[in-house]
């Protein structure tokens, strides 16, 4: 598994749900897990490293510590209340932006084990999910910048990955 930086055209695209109790799934979350430990972020999608299905890892190491396996996961409620969130991408390393997500939301999801889960999310939770959950659809959080703003954040981005050579 590698990681995949934008402009990378995996990541614009908009990825299938997985085979309920397909055997290859816990080992592919498993992989995941240990890529976005060792990337230190607080959630992977599988289009950033290279899947084309719905699954998505997220530790945003809280106390007590907890590791989400989500597969087809599945937005089903969110607050009205909006919430502005300053957030960063693996796939576009260093560049922060702040946008606005839902202060809340519920999820469906199956687990590594193919069990059916729903949770409400609050906070950092909700916008990680969030964030997450997007990049199965192919949308990255700066699109969720203005047209103005978002071509600034992609000149800043280019100017990050010039100087990194
Ligand atoms: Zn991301």
């Amino acid at each position: 598994m590698k990681l995949r930086i934008y402009p990378d055209p995996i990541l614009s695209k908009s990825c299938a749900e997985v085979r309920i109790g397909d055997s290859k799934i816990p080992a592919i979350l498993d992989e995941m897990a240990q890529k976005l430990y060792k990337w230190e972020g607080a959630g992977l999608a599988a289009p950033q490293v290279g899947i084309m299905g719905r699954v998505v890892v997220i530790d945003i190491r809280d106390e007590p510590k907890k590791l989400y396996k989500l597969v087809n996961p599945k937005i089903t409620w969110k607050s009205d209340e909006i919430v502005e969130s300053n957030e960063g991408c693996l796939s576009l390393p260093i560049l922060r932006k702040t946008i606005k997500r839902y202060e809340s939301v519920v999820m469906e999801y199956f687990d590594e084990n193919f069990e059916k889960k729903e949770i409400y999310a609050t906070g950092f939770l909700s916008c990680c999910l969030q964030h997450e959950l997007d990049h199965l659809d192919g949308i990255l959080y700066i699109d969720h910048l203005s047209r103005l703003k978002k071509a600034r954040a992609l000149s800043e981005f280019k100017k990050i990955q010039e100087a990194k050579g």
